[in-house]
């Protein structure tokens, strides 16, 4: 029996991946219900190949909206660097997908048998003995288990049991996301990321259904600050007052309910995500800054390489081949994501920076995506 401790994205995802080939598990979730985080995410080619493999990538795909084209600008929206993403249509089938987070929390809360998912369940630490583990819960319950997969988000507590010295990093930045409702939006927006770049300012805009934008502000912060919830709007908007003018279009339209304010941090890589019958996966292991849109994504390819490396390998030796397939690609992406939003953020050589992203040929770029966007 896997006891999978989460039920974020990641262990939704690895619990619909296990139903799919049969093995057995019990979700546990700390959260009385299991409600809507207002946010968007981006579902890139890597995600989507992995919820095309659990069958749900059509809902995805009428809930969410197709991104066709990657755009990186400066401030006033000139572009830095455009993408129109044809040939990854073409090499699987789909493009990248933007969606509401409550939507793609629904598609697989819908496909997962209610009685596996335990919620108002929060783990509180652990103890292993020769074969088994027990699990202690904050409610005063305990449960055996033969595996924890441990899906617990960056404040992973299994982690802090696993690895007490394992750390996370602030990166220095801290980002708003809002949702807002926008129709009769131009056609240049539609199926469209852009994301643009100012003095140590980025914003970041695009469609997630219908009559609906998501949107993200990221600038450079302390960590740990709250917002006055009556005046944040309007902070943001003196704040990107010199980008384009839909930045403020967009904020005016959000109600300050669907704005959320996160401080951006990391997990350090670990030299290792597993002991004995234990192992991190998800954001609990390899939480990466949002700079590249893959956080969400790694989790998810975590979910498939899990499930597969269960299905086909001894059960000793799983979690070291599960780590072995994942560990380099996830490193490296978190290692860039911290650049880029170092870059994105440069206080000096605005002018320096948009003439070198511009003078890199677009192919080294493109080469880049599609290399991230390969499972694996
Ligand atoms: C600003 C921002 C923008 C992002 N944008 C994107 C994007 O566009 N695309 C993308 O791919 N990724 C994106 N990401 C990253 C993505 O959100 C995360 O990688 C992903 O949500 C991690 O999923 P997870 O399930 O591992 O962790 P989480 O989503 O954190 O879920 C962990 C779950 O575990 C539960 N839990 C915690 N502690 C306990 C406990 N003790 N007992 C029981 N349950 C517990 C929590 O309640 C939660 O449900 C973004 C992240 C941020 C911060």
């Amino acid at each position: 029996m896997y006891s999978i401790i989460g039920g974020g994205i990641c262990g939704l995802t690895t619990a619909l991946a296990f139903e799919k080939l049969g093995i057995e598990y019990k979700l546990y979730e700390k959260a009385e219900e299991l409600i809507p985080v207002g946010a968007g995410i981006l579902l890139p080619p890597n995600a989507l190949q992995v919820y095309d493999w659990l069958e749900i990538l059509e809902d995805i795909k009428q809930k969410g909206s197709e991104m066709r084209r990657i755009t990186l600008t400066k401030s006033d929206m000139s572009p830095l660097f455009d993408y129109i993403q044809d040939d990854i249509k073409e090499k699987y089938g789909f493009y990248s997908v933007s969606i509401h987070r409550w939507e793609l929390q629904n598609i697989l809360l819908q496909k997962i048998p209610k009685h596996k998912i335990h919620l108002n369940k929060s783990f509180a630490s652990y103890k292993t003995s020769e074969k088994k583990v027990e699990l202690f819960f904050h409610d005063g319950s305990k449960v055996e288990t033969d595996y924890i997969i441990g899906a617990d988000g960056i404040h992973s507590r299994i982690r802090k049991q696993l690895f007490p010295k394992s750390k996370i990093r602030y990166s220095g930045q801290t980002c708003w996301r809002g949702i807002c409702d926008y129709k009769n939006i131009s056609n240049e927006y539609q199926y469209r990321g852009i994301e643009m770049w100012g003095k140590e300012l980025r914003f970041g805009i695009t469609k997630i259904e219908k009559d609906k934008f998501y949107w993200f502000a990221v600038i450079k912060s302390k960590s740990n600050l709250k917002d006055n919830l009556l005046t944040i709007k309007s902070e943001l908007s003196d704040t990107f007052n010199d980008f384009h003018p839909i930045v403020n279009h967009l904020i005016d339209k959000t109600s300050i309910t669907n704005i959320i304010r996160s401080d951006l941090y990391d997990v350090n890589p670990m030299p290792n995500w597993y002991r004995g019958n234990i192992c991190l996966i998800g954001d609990a292991a390899h939480a990466t800054t949002p700079n590249m849109g893959q956080g969400g994504a790694q989790t998810i390819e975590d979910a498939y390489f899990l499930a597969n490396a269960i299905k086909r390998e001894q059960p000793d030796n799983v979690f070291n081949v599960f780590q072995k397939k994942r560990i380099n690609k996830v490193n490296q992406i978190v290692k860039q994501s911290l650049m880029m939003g170092k870059i994105g953020h440069l206080k000096y050589f605005e002018s320096l920076r948009s003439f070198i992203i511009k003078a890199i040929p677009s192919s080294l770029f493109k080469l880049r995506w599609r290399t991230v966007y390969k499972l694996g």
